[in-house]
């Protein structure tokens, strides 16, 4: 099949294959639009069960990004890549050198990072075959390095405006937040919490993660079927996406939606469901810009560390617009934020 006869194809600018039988390589890297800039976005590696899963991934992937790049005010564009990580097959350095050469032969018109499975030590190996290359290990003080913990701390700050803004808390001493995926963000996310003295309920599918976790920082851990249906102040989805189904949305109980995956909602009219159900949504590509933010600064060479978190202050600013203009246009917060993102990417 075409990747334009893929529901999710979005008039995007290319969808690239990339092989190596060397090393066992199979990528996907798909650019959504690069009108204002190189299209950035992480690679993922993940065991996908069919390729079409994988290509469904990078164009609807791709596409956030675009959104996500414009909305942060990143002069980039969006693209992704996936990497079909095969059980047979080692993520070795000769693996992500091919992988490295791909993003190469793009001649910098997709600029690749760490997404779920790939790590900054990863990166440094796909770097020594580009130049277009984010998230590298950095000096103190400069902006870069693994985006995990940039992409918490700003959904951390989106949880706080959304509680705000839904419970009309100023404070996150007692409100109970639960978290769905304890990894890099979702993990960060909970040590901030734990700190202004949240009540933490965790879950991961790696359940040994959640339950040590949880013990640490003074949270309960539950099975990774039972999180979206705790009841809660929040719910926090930072595993991975379209978990916000018909289904699941009907059986949430939480006033708050708020995470860090990325396309948490399965289908455009799952954003109406939430709404009806008068659930405050944070659209995933304005929470958890902070990533980007940092790794996009990083490649341009723009600004240092303080300028990075300068910019991912702004995230609650920019949910609060979103916000209000749903709250008087009487539509989701994802369409509205859909709309004001498409408007700067020229679509
Ligand atoms: P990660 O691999 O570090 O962590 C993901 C965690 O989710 C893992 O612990 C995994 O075991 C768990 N998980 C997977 N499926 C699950 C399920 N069904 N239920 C419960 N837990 C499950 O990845 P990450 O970097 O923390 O990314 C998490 C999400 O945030 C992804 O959707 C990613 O695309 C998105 N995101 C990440 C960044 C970043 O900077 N890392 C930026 C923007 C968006």
């Amino acid at each position: 099949m075409a990747p334009w006869d893929y529901p999710d194809f979005d008039e995007h600018e290319g969808v690239h294959f990339f092989r190596d039988a060397a090393s066992g390589l199979s990528a996907i890297i798909a650019i959504h639009s690069t009108h204002l800039g190189p299209a950035a976005g992480g690679c993922r590696y993940w065991g996908y069960v069919k390729s079409a899963e994988a290509v469904t991934d990078a164009l609807r992937l791709s596409r956030g990004m675009s959104y996500k790049n414009a909305m942060a005010g990143l002069p980039m564009g969006g693209g992704k890549a996936v990497i079909l990580a095969d059980p047979a097959v080692p993520k070795s350095p000769e693996l992500l050198a091919a992988f490295g050469r791909s993003v190469e032969a793009l001649g910098g018109r997709y600029v690749t990072a760490e997404d779920v499975g790939i790590s900054d030590a990863d990166m440094v190996e796909v770097s020594k075959q580009t130049k277009h290359v984010s998230g590298l290990p950095v000096a103190g003080g400069a902006a870069g390095g693994d985006p995990g913990p940039f992409t918490a701390h700003g959904v951390y700050l989106g949880v706080k405006a959304a509680v705000r803004r839904a419970l009309k808390r100023e404070e996150m001493a007692g409100v109970h937040v639960a978290i769905q995926g304890v990894g890099s963000v979702g993990g960060g996310l909970a040590r901030l919490l734990a700190k202004d003295g949240a009540k933490l309920t965790l879950a991961d599918v790696n359940a040994d993660r959640a339950k040590a976790l949880a013990a640490e920082l003074g949270g309960e851990a539950v099975p990774a079927d039972a999180i979206l249906t705790i009841e809660a102040d929040v719910i926090s989805p930072c595993a991975l996406g379209a978990i916000l189904t018909a289904e699941s949305i009907a059986a949430l109980r939480a006033p708050v939606v708020a995470g860090g995956a990325n396309n948490q909602l399965a289908t455009p009219d799952d954003g109406w469901r939430i709404h009806a159900r008068g659930i405050t949504y944070a659209p995933d590509y304005v929470i958890n810009a902070g990533g980007i933010i940092n790794v996009g600064l990083e490649y341009l060479g723009q600004g240092d560390r303080a300028e990075v978190e300068k910019r991912i202050a702004e995230i609650p600013g920019r949910l609060e617009t979103i916000w209000r203009e749903s709250a008087t246009s009487s539509e989701p917060a994802s369409i509205v934020a859909d709309r004001m993102a498409q408007k700067l990417i020229g679509r």
